[in-house]
């Protein structure tokens, strides 16, 4: 390979940052994602993140059902450039709009921001997204939000991720006060604080300080919050975990951040260090190993596929994580599963809503591809060759819906329809295994449901009926003898489309007893 090329992919490869904020509703990531993309001189976008989320009527031709509930049905994916980096921010979008994509985008980033709201702790959606990172060894950073309010106690905080989520801790700055007593935070590392202050709350000072028991803070804080903080930091100094990048990197330890987002307080000097610490582009695993991002072959995956974000032509967009190489636009590559070379000619990044067009691209960054439904979830793209990346995961299914077609003379298309919105990703499909044949389709939002139906009328012709079943739980089982006499009581045995067999349960207990009663078997989250 040519030395010049070598040299520019790494470069490119070293500054990139790519990755997502993981959160439950309401914890400020919409304010926090603004704030980043303020830093980055992405001006032109401070609004539109909020917009889209606020406004009844999208600006862009998204689909019917973005337009009617004025949010992004699927993630999209920001960039912006800041002290030479080039970060792209994954949206994950959350609340009804959450779906099996907002956890396959955990798939194309190399790390994770769980956003925390001080008052609230570690909340429901937060733990599921950290569980998926987790298992992807995806190293979290942890940013603790509204410390102008009345919070938990910083220790308290620390014990729950500890307890809820079986991660260790280490404080990289430390509050001074808190709510209305806020006026600033140290820095440990940097050995500096930053003070809060003003009526208004944005007025923001940097001081470089000897350490924690300089004289400046107690002037600036006052000497019960300095006493305060003195008490913490010695403790922490003390019986803390100390700042260890491997555990980082392995996912055991997540370093942790204070500030508040709405009012800017903390979020520079959070993204400063975040950028310092996160990991560029890491290799992705293949059939024939991992594959570097430096390697001078271009390569990437589609990790999800947005439909119909123009009704007038139907078209889909196959977004790709570029893994290795270079990306030029118009330049062919080999479509692995299809055996064929095709042409990437109008790839598109995402802005917000924006769509622009781009030329170049690199290991970390996120492309849009036109895909006239050539495209599945977990297709490689690789540039001479025939790299075939690790599969994506299915995650277990949370909610279930028997489907049937309202007319019987359209069996044929709802059959396609089924097929093609299964291998596309859109929703899991799941067949009875007793006398009585039936389709029960499961998802882990409500939202994949109503994509689901828009989306076999819209394309396929075709009205479904959806009767909600009272499952709440699927694991795949894996045993020699299967007996599905064992899976009566509140759950059932059903069947994938590969044939593999997935009991449903329709709570914890019925799963738990399931268990007990099949010792010998595996009870897998994901398929075998
Ligand atoms: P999302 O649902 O996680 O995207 O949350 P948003 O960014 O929409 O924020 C939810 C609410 O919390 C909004 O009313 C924000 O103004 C508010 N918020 C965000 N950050 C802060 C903060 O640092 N302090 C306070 N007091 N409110 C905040």
């Amino acid at each position: 390979m040519s030395q010049t090329l070598q040299t520019e992919i790494q470069k490119e490869v070293d500054k990139r940052r790519t990755f997502a904020i993981i959160s439950h509703p309401d914890a400020g990531k919409t304010t926090l994602t603004e704030k980043l993309l303020l830093f980055g001189g992405a001006i032109r976008l401070a609004g539109t993140v909020k917009a889209r989320k606020a406004s009844r009527h999208a600006t862009s031709d998204w689909m019917e059902i973005e337009k009617q509930r004025g949010i992004s049905v699927t993630s999209s994916v920001m960039q912006f450039d800041y002290n030479g980096h080039r970060v792209n921010i994954l949206d994950t979008p959350g609340h009804q709009d959450f779906s099996e994509d907002t956890y396959r985008t955990l798939t194309a980033a190399d790390s994770a921001v769980m956003l925390i709201d001080v008052a609230k702790g570690v909340e429901a959606q937060t733990i599921k997204l950290f569980q998926v990172c987790r298992k992807r060894g995806i190293p979290i950073f942890t940013f603790i939000n509204k410390l102008d309010r009345e919070g938990k106690n910083p220790f308290d905080l620390m014990e729950e991720l500890e307890q809820v989520l079986g991660i260790r801790s280490v404080p990289m700055n430390w509050p001074i006060g808190m709510g209305r007593d806020l006026c600033g935070v140290y820095d440990r590392m940097k050995k500096q604080v930053e003070l809060f202050q003003g009526d208004d709350h944005t007025t923001i000072q940097v001081r470089p300080v000897e350490d924690y028991n300089d004289n400046v803070i107690r002037e600036m804080a006052g000497e019960f919050l300095h006493d305060q903080l003195v008490q913490d930091l010695e403790l922490l100094d003390v019986a803390g975990d100390p700042f260890d990048f491997d555990k980082v990197r392995a996912g055991e330890l997540t370093p942790v951040f204070f500030g508040s987002a709405v009012n800017n307080f903390g979020v520079q000097t959070f993204l400063e260090n975040f950028l310092q610490l996160a990991p560029k582009p890491t290799p992705r695993n293949s059939l024939d190993g991992p594959v570097e991002p430096t390697s001078d072959k271009f390569s990437g995956y589609v990790f999800k596929i947005q439909a119909n974000m123009n009704p007038a032509h139907r078209d889909r967009i196959a977004f790709l994580r570029i893994c290795s190489g270079r990306f030029e636009r118009g330049m062919s590559v080999r479509h692995v599963r299809a055996g064929k070379e095709i042409k990437l000619s109008q790839p598109q990044q995402f802005l917000a809503q924006d769509r622009d067009i781009v030329d170049v691209a690199y290991p970390g960054d996120i492309i849009g591809l036109f895909d006239p439904g050539i495209f599945r979830i977990g297709d490689s793209l690789a540039q001479g060759g025939n790299i075939v990346f690790d599969e994506l995961p299915t995650f277990p299914p949370e909610i279930f819906a028997k489907v049937t077609v309202k007319n019987a003379l359209k069996h044929k298309q709802y059959q396609k329809g089924l097929d093609q919105l299964t291998e596309e990703g859109t929703i899991q499909v799941f067949h009875s295994i007793g006398s009585i044949e039936e389709t029960i389709l499961g998802v882990v939002g409500q939202l994949q449901f109503e994509v689901f139906e828009h989306r076999m009328r819209a394309e396929y012709g075709v009205e479904i009926q959806l009767q909600r079943m009272s499952f709440q739980a699927a694991r795949w089982i894996v045993d020699e003898q299967i007996d599905p006499g064992k899976f009566r009581i509140n759950s059932t045995l059903v069947k994938d489309k590969k044939g593999n067999y997935v009991a449903l349960f329709e709570n914890e207990y019925a799963m738990r007893t399931a268990m007990e009663k099949n010792p010998t078997a595996k009870f897998l989250e994901t398929q075998p």
